[in-house]
């Protein structure tokens, strides 16, 4: 199996399988994005506390750049200081730039490299990382 089945396999994984899909019953953060050029749409809700990201979860409806990526983020993060999670997703923008990026401990992220290659497809796998990044920024505000 080459490189690209391997990872075209982890993100039907994620599709067909998400992680962290749904929402809180309580009134936790809520980031609402969407990407107009695909049609992708998700809800990023975010439990922080103490400056962790407790949990996340999202719902959505996109293409399966944009719903893995969401499922790999929420895994990504989940337990991580916000400043680590900040600092994941200026790694993710890098790896978006074609920048050889790794991902350690969580390597299912790596499969979105490709995504690279087709700007259109670009914006698909960054949504969940802005709403991520929407949501913190919202977070310190309070
Ligand atoms: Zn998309």
């Amino acid at each position: 199996m080459n490189l690209d089945d391997l990872y075209r396999r982890v993100i039907m994984d994620h599709y067909k399988n998400p992680r962290n899909r749904g929402s809180f019953e309580d009134d936790a953060l809520k980031i609402e994005l969407n990407n107009p050029t695909c049609g992708d749409r998700i809800t990023l809700q975010l439990k922080v506390e103490d400056g962790v990201v407790k949990d996340a979860r999202y719902n959505g409806e996109g293409c399966s750049i944009s719903m893995s990526s969401a499922s790999m983020m929420t895994e990504a993060v989940k337990g991580k200081t916000v400043a680590v999670a900040l600092d994941m997703a200026d790694r993710f923008s890098g790896l978006m730039k074609g920048e050889p990026v790794e991902f350690e401990g969580y390597e299912d992220i790596e499969a979105l490299s490709g995504v690279n290659k087709f700007p259109a497809r670009i914006k698909c796998a960054t949504l969940a990382w802005n709403a991520l990044r929407k949501g913190i920024d919202e977070e310190e505000k309070h």
